[in-house]
């Protein structure tokens, strides 16, 4: 199949991998077109402009920062929008509040073309072995087209619901993610002054009640971190889970309820990010804490 992806930031830049990998034909695009090359590389086509991209695949990926990134690349002469698109299936993956995707979807119609929302869990290395755990909206008819390259994307795709239902579920999963990164940080505080190693106090957390999964599958990471050694390069930093925090407690507010624990992670994050903790990994967040504690 020809597929293009749109937004070659950490998830697009994988997806787009994954895509090759699994044998489609690639297109990208990307805004900053540095990012590209890896991709030109791995095998894909470079377009110059996001209607060039829609003009040249049938199915058109995006997963993108934010609403004003998916206007800017969908919308105006250039955007995706721009070109003859009638009959070809859109599916978006960004992170964003539900009406966003309404609203979308409603424009993608207008042009006789298809929407499906799959906002994703996991980060780059799920992405670069087909394993995210995606959450879709759309009627059941525009699922089943899109579900064969979604799953190989993901591990698990379910359809949730209606357009709208999937940025839904997926900001309502990453809540809990969120803020665990901060009582995880909290614990660390309550028990760092018995100088335990920090690998084995991880594991152990891992199998309690309260350990998550996350604790599993990134605990070496939150490990090294919190002995404040090099845990890798960031695949979800602090500034995007302010992102994600800011459109969970924008969603709520919409709907006529407030979120406290989400605000308070907010503004404790808003203030590592001051400190200069913005651009490094979900995984070191708990060091955050516990090392002004330690302060
Ligand atoms: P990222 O690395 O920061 O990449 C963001 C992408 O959006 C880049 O391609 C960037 O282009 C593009 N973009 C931003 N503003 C734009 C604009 N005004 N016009 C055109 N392009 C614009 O982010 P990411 O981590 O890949 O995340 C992308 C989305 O997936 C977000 O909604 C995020 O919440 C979600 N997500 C992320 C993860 C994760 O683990 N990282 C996991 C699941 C879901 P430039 O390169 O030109 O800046």
């Amino acid at each position: 199949m020809k597929v293009g992806v749109a937004g070659l930031g950490r998830m697009g830049s994988a997806i787009g991998k994954r895509l090759i990998e699994v044998g489609h034909e690639v297109v990208v695009w990307n805004r900053n077109q540095e990012k590209t090359r890896p991709l030109a590389t791995a095998g894909a086509a470079v377009a110059s402009t996001p209607s060039e991209l829609a003009g040249r695949v049938e199915t058109i990926i995006t997963i993108l920062t934010d609403t004003a990134a998916i206007a800017s690349v969908y919308e105006g002469g250039s955007g995706l929008l721009a070109a003859t698109v009638s009959g070809k299936l859109f599916v978006e993956m960004s992170t964003v509040q539900p009406e966003t995707e309404i609203a979308l979807a409603r424009k993608v119609k207008a042009k006789g073309a298809t929407l499906v929302e799959c906002p994703v869990g996991g980060t780059v290395g799920p992405a670069l072995s087909g394993k995210l755990l995606g959450v879709a909206g759309g009627t059941p008819e525009d699922f089943a087209r899109a579900k064969p390259l979604l799953e190989q994307m993901c591990r698990r795709v379910d359809l949730v619901g209606p357009i709208g239902s999937g940025a839904s579920m997926k900001l309502a999963i990453n809540l809990p993610l969120a803020t665990f990164w901060q009582s995880f940080g909290e614990a660390f505080a309550l028990c760092c002054h018995l100088n335990l190693d920090p690998a084995w106090l991880v594991e152990l957390f891992a199998d309690t009640s309260g350990g998550p999964n996350v604790l599993r599958a990134r605990g070496g990471a939150v490990a090294l971190a919190l002995q404040d050694k090099d845990s890798g390069s960031a695949t979800f930093d602090c500034d995007s889970i302010r992102k994600d925090l800011r459109t969970m407690v924008a969603e709520a507010k919409s709907r006529g309820f407030a979120l406290p624990l989400a605000e308070r992670t907010l503004a404790v994050y808003d203030q590592a990010s001051q400190e200069g903790w913005g651009s490094k990994d979900c995984t070191e967040l708990p060091a955050f804490w516990s090392s002004r504690h330690k302060a």
